[in-house]
């Protein structure tokens, strides 16, 4: 299982060239870059594969911060793959986690199906549980859930991932599908949001002026 915990994965954004620098919205510090991201979920989608074979299999994306991840992993698997949308969301705003709140009418029928829910991040875990539990109480035949990040020391839950693709430290991270204030998921690489970087984005100034 791949890591970003190694200091050796951190650089700064002058050495990842010009192109990447003209879509850095904030003075971010870069925790997975694009080759990075590409090797982790491409390596998550050989142990998904795998376990599955050719059975068909439903993945119950969390919206929206597993739209990217969605894409390039669904993409790899060559089962029979059916795609169902549930929206779940925790941070209504800020970096501070707030209380859940679930949105399933865009579900498709998932009894007797084997499905996988796909998710961005497991922080405290609560959020994965709460689907796990709601998608489980539809019939499906098996259910497993796969997060692209498993940020360390967080959990609250008695609950593992049964996929990820890297294990990250307790940081505040946007990119590759999420979000601050519903800005930076089209970021290509993995940054962490420090507090400068906050005070300095756009909605900030936004609701300041
Ligand atoms: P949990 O319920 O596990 O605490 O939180 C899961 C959800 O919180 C994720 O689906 C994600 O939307 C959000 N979240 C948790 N940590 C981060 C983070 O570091 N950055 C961003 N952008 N969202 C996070
Ligand atoms: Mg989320």
């Amino acid at each position: 299982m791949a890591s970003a915990w190694s200091g050796s994965t951190w650089a700064a954004c002058a050495g990842i060239g010009p192109e990447i620098c003209t879509r850095k919205v904030v003075g971010v510090k870069i925790l997975l870059d694009e080759d990075e991201l590409r090797a982790g979920v491409a390596e998550m989608a050989q142990k998904i594969a795998a376990f599955y074979g050719d059975r068909p299999l439903t993945i119950v994306a969390i919206m929206t911060g597993s739209l990217v991840l969605l894409a390039d992993l669904s993409r790899q698997l060559l089962m029979p793959v059916r795609i169902s949308l549930i929206q779940a969301s925790s941070y209504r705003g800020g970096t501070q986690s707030g209380q859940l709140w679930l949105r399933d009418d865009m579900m498709l029928d998932v009894r007797g199906r084997d499905v996988m829910v796909l998710d961005d991040i497991f922080d405290t875990g609560k959020t994965l549980s709460a689907v796990l539990g709601c998608v489980a109480q539809m019939g499906p035949n098996t259910l497993t859930s796969a997060v692209l990040l498993h940020k360390l020391g967080r959990q609250v839950v008695d609950l593992e991932p049964d996929f990820v693709a890297f294990h990250i430290p307790d940081e505040f991270v946007v990119g590759y599908g999420l979000d601050y204030q519903d800005l930076y998921r089209n970021l290509p690489y993995l940054a962490v949001l420090e507090t400068h970087d906050i005070e300095n984005s756009p909605e900030s100034q936004l609701s300041s002026s």
